[in-house]
Formats: C-alpha cells, structure tokens, sequence
C-alpha cells in the first residue's frame, strides 16, 4: 500500500518511509492512496479477542510488507505488555446507552500510549534493520512529549527532543518529560504557547538541510502510523458493544483532531459509526469551523485541559483532503491562507465533513460541572479533557444510538482540577508514586529556530 500527501507534491511512500519521514516534503501529511474494507464478517469475527489480536487484523493491511505477520504481530505484543489493565482500553458503562472508552492504563496515563508504545516499536525494529540512527523533535502541549519519551527512552537507534511550552503543562506532564534519566532524552521547555512549539517544529521539518543532516524524523500526532493505531480501540469497543449488528457512536475530546480522524478511517473501513462527536474545550476553532465553515485562528486561552489548548489543528488537513475530493491543490491553497489567519471551507467540502462530524465545546465552568456531576451521579472521576467529552456527548446522544465517550486521560495526571470539582485527590498508580520525588533534567529555551536548531546538533552524537 502507497502513501500520498494531502497537498499532492510529494511522492508516494511505503507505509514505512511515511512512519520514518512524519510530514511530507510538500508540507502536507500523508493519507493512505486506498482504505481498505473490512466486512461485516471480518468485524464480527473481531467478538471476543484480546485487544492485541484485534490490533493485528485492524492494523495489517495497512503496513505492506516490510514486517512480517510474526514480527508485526510481536511488535503488537510489546507495544502494550506495559499497560496496566489487561483489557488494554476497557470499555465501562456511565448510563443507559453511554460509556466511557478508558485510555489512560498505558505507562503515561494518556491514551497517547496506545500510538506512541507502537511506534517506538516499529522504529526500533525498522532503523535497526536498516542500520540507521534518526533524531526525533517532537512538540507537545503535554502527553504526547511524556508518551513519546517513554516510547522511545533507551532505545539505540534514536533520540528524541521534546519541546514543550514552558510553564503551561501540568506538573505530573512536565515530571514524566524531565525525569527519565536516558541519555537519548532531551526534555526543551519553550517559550509560548504549545503552537508555537508546533510551528518551531514545522520550521524544522521544512529547513531540509537541517532535516536531512540530523536525520530528523517527527512522532507527532501528524504522524500516520499514530493515527493507525488508533483506529484499534474503536474496533474494539464497538465490537464489544455489538458490531457490526448495533451501530454506535464516538464522542472524542479533540486538539489536534488526530484520535477523532482515526475514528473517521474506521467508519471508512466498514465499521458502522453512527456520528464522530468532535469536543472542544474553549480554544473551539474545530467546533467554529464545523459550525460556521469558518476556520479561523484566534489566542490561545489556557485551559484545565492543557493537551486541547491549541490555535490551529494539524489533522484536520486530512479530513479536509477527503472533503476536497482528495485534491491536493486545494487544500494546499487553504493551507497557504492560513499562515494569515483562516480560510473558509466550501459549502460542499463542509456538508462532505458534516456527514461524518458534529461538534460541540465545554467551558471551563461547564467542564468543572461536569467532572463533579460524573464523581456524583455515575461514581466516575474524570479528567478534564474526559469530562469535556462525557458533556458534549450528553447534548448530542441519541438515545438510539450507543454513545462511545474517549477518556483520554487518567484523573491523576490532573489532580487538583479534579480536586476542586469532586473532592477527592485521584492517586497516581502505584508503579508512578515516587514520580515527584525523582530528580528533574530540562533544557530552557527561546521561542527561535535558530537556538533550538544549534541545540540538537550539539546534543547529538556526530
Ligand atoms: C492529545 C490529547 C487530546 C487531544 O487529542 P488529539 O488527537 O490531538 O485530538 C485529548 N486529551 C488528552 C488527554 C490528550 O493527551
């Protein structure tokens, strides 16, 4: 299977060299050329096996041929041997009709485990086959530096830069970042706001002489094989909720719009998705833009859910490819706007997206209202980004309809948010409870290309 780029300018790629490459040279992210199907057959035969075995049949047919079924399959094995719930993502009911998808048993507590645990993997098995060393830069408004940290920590073939906007991530994120103490991670705290980290990284990723002589590969949520291994858990979870008989739907907590587009590859692949339920906090660009067809950059506001503070989100771009007809022309003309301030969606790109995709946000208040309201009535602790996802789904449910919320984080990794709305300070796992005791190792650094550039080449090994 092929690769190719939402902005139409770069070559196909193997499933592997998109993984090792992240971002297109063209600017663009990369799509698979072809979805494939399964059948209805092929998803009922999905009832009863463990989350692995499904992980191997969801996943195959999109890797091609550079693992084998027996290297992929142990890859798939290793991935999530470290999570702390033998279902892997269980799935518990909240109310008639409405559950929780809990995705905070990997070794982060985020559901950022389930793809980073498997990429680092796949990196792993893919560099060392080929003999080859890459620097991962990764920029994270939280879970994804931790997740992606503790994927790849140790490893030989690798070291990962994690930039994060310095004093705007919660203090459990920030400890996971800077207490490993591999030598192969570098946790850089950046001035401004998490886009900002984002758009340093971009500039790299575009500064070819730069990418190519540091071997640059990226792991962020741009990245196709991250995408991929969330389409898992939706299989999954329908599967156990009675698919491909019961159709259901997903309400997911969004940032950068890439765990909700793997739930768009799913419903591509056959799997009956009543409706994607995007969930925004108050940096609400995606709800806007579904709403008004306007998609438009505004200030960053801090949130209690920090890992949705985003201005712009970078996975859209996918969806947006498929509602252009899959023309990269385009979506390259609407990405070139956005660089001075939106664009507006096409009436009939916005009914395409509109056929998938609802939308909703949550306030800060309302999140609050309804973490207590959860803790209260259904004896749930969530975390803030869950709970945006348990608000939103309420206001949209069918009651015909199973809902699915995503909880895309483990209560502990935001505990006095949590606090202040129920009451109870959620403990963090046993096998994390000396994490603020742990000594800290961090890089400060300046919003500016140019530093951060000199700072990787200094660090690695020449
Ligand atoms: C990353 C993250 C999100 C947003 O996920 P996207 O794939 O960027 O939409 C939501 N909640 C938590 C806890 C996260 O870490």
């Amino acid at each position: 299977m092929k690769y190719i780029s939402t902005r139409g300018r770069a070559p196909a790629l193997t499933f592997e060299e998109a993984m090792l490459s992240g971002l297109a040279r063209d600017g663009g992210l990369y799509v698979p050329e072809e979805v494939p199907v399964m059948t209805p057959g092929d998803i009922r035969a999905l009832h009863g096996l463990s989350y692995e075995e499904v992980a191997f049949r969801v996943m195959r047919p999109f890797v091609g041929d550079g693992f084998t079924d027996e290297v992929f399959a142990d890859l798939i094995a290793k991935s999530y041997a470290g999570f702390g719930h033998g279902a892997r993502a269980p799935l518990v009911q909240l109310a008639p009709g409405h559950f929780l998808l809990e995705l905070f048993h990997g070794p982060t507590l985020a559901f950022k485990d389930f793809a980073m645990q498997l990429i680092g993997q796949l990196f792993e098995e893919a560099l060392t086959r080929r003999g080859e060393r890459v620097t991962i830069v990764g920029a994270t408004s939280g879970d994804t530096g931790s997740a992606a940290i503790e994927a790849f920590r140790g490893l030989d073939a690798v070291d990962v830069f994690i930039l994060y906007p310095h004093g705007r991530v919660s203090e459990v994120q920030r400890r996971q970042m800077t207490t490993p103490v591999e030598e192969n991670v570098h946790a850089v705290a950046m001035d401004g706001h998490f886009d900002d980290c984002q758009a340093r990284l971009k500039d790299m990723f575009n500064d070819f002489d730069f990418r190519d002589g540091v071997r640059l590969a990226g792991v962020n949520s741009i990245n196709w094989a991250r995408v991929l291994a969330q389409v898992v858990y939706y299989f999954s979870s329908a599967a156990s909720l009675g698919a491909p008989e019961r159709k259901v739907s997903f309400t997911v907590p969004t940032g950068n719009f890439g765990d909700i587009f793997a739930g768009y590859i799913a419903k591509k692949m056959g799997l009956p998705i009543d409706r994607l339920v995007v969930a925004t906090n108050q940096n609400d660009i995606l709800h806007r833009c579904l709403s008004t067809g306007d998609y438009r950059m505004d200030e960053v506001t801090p949130s209690i859910s920090p890992s949705m503070d985003i201005q712009v989100s970078s996975n859209f771009e996918r969806a947006l490819f498929d509602a252009y007809g899959r023309d990269g022309t385009p979506v390259a003309q609407l990405m070139d706007e956005l660089k001075s301030g939106g664009f507006h969606v096409s009436q009939g790109a916005l009914e395409a997206l509109r056929e998938h995709f609802t939308s909703g946000r949550a306030s800060e208040a309302e999140t609050m209202a309804t973490i207590t309201s959860a803790h209260a009535t259904m004896g749930e602790l969530l975390c803030p980004h869950s709970a945006i996802g348990v608000k939103v789904a309420e206001e949209q449910r069918d009651p015909g309809v199973p809902m699915i919320t995503l909880a895309t984080a483990h209560p502990a990794k935001f505990p006095d948010a949590v606090e202040e709305a129920s009451g109870l300070r959620p403990p963090l796992p046993e096998r994390m409870a000396d994490l603020f005791d742990r000594p800290e190792r961090v890089t400060r650094a300046r919003n500016d290309l140019a530093d951060l550039k000199t700072l990787i080449q200094e660090r690695i090994p020449s």
